[in-house]
């Protein structure tokens, strides 16, 4: 079964490789348009904002792991209006997921939830991180975006596979 859903940021979610590079006054241009005072933009993907209404509407949880910083991160998911999807965001200045991964289960933990690795469904545009946050954290189910996952709704029917028994 899943419970809960974690995202990377960068190059998963929007088109920027870094919004740590933003620089304030960072502002929304246009409805999934968000630029910066130095000419920056990013673009959030396609379909982003679907997928993410519907993993909140079946009561998964929504988690974030990113290498940025968090006052950026956090501006940007006010900007684009989907900061209120995610349950916890963890945003570090390291690039180690399974790290990030950790402080995901820890901090539902603090909140009362206890979830198993296998009831995480990580998506990350990088499959590197793969292999640590599997010897490290356990089986957590990843997927590589763009690859495993062509477009942001794929996601969609694996976690209905999931829920009903399949792929799991
Ligand atoms: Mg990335």
């Amino acid at each position: 079964m899943i419970r809960a859903v974690v995202y990377d940021a960068d190059k998963t979610l929007w088109d920027h490789h870094n919004v740590s590079e933003f620089v304030e006054p960072i502002k929304i241009e246009s409805q999934d348009t968000v630029v910066d005072s130095e000419g920056r933009k990013l673009v959030l993907f396609p379909e982003v904002k679907e997928t993410l209404g519907y993993i909140k509407s079946k009561g998964l949880l929504l988690g974030m792991a990113t290498w940025n910083f968090e006052d950026k991160v956090m501006r940007i998911l006010s900007l684009l209006g989907i900061d209120q999807y995610f349950d916890v965001v963890v945003a570090r200045s390291y690039p180690y997921k399974f790290i990030m991964l950790a402080h995901f289960i820890n901090s539902l933990r603090r909140k009362g939830i206890r979830i198993r690795p296998s009831e995480i469904l990580f998506v990350d545009d990088r499959r590197l991180h793969f292999g640590n946050i599997w010897y490290y954290i356990g089986d957590i189910k990843c997927l590589e975006m763009w690859k495993d996952l062509k477009s942001h709704k794929e996601l969609i029917g694996v976690i209905e596979s999931i829920m009903k028994g399949r792929n799991a």
